[in-house]
């Protein structure tokens, strides 16, 4: 049985999972870009972690 890993979207910039996706911004032609609600971030770059090393972060490695 292959064990349960749950990824979440955060932000590259201040690691929160506090993301907003949006594709189509009114008129412009760019694809989705994700906004982060903490900082301010806006780009189609995101961090994905395992939604453990978020709870505990310097002590989940394995
Ligand atoms: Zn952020």
């Amino acid at each position: 049985m292959p064990k349960k890993i749950r990824r979440i979207k955060v932000c590259p910039i201040c690691h929160s999972p506090k993301i907003k996706f949006s594709s189509q911004f009114d008129g412009w032609l760019t694809p989705e870009v994700y906004i982060c609600i903490e900082c301010g971030y806006r780009g189609p770059i995101i961090l994905e972690v395992d939604i453990n090393e978020v709870q505990d972060d310097s002590t989940a490695k394995k």
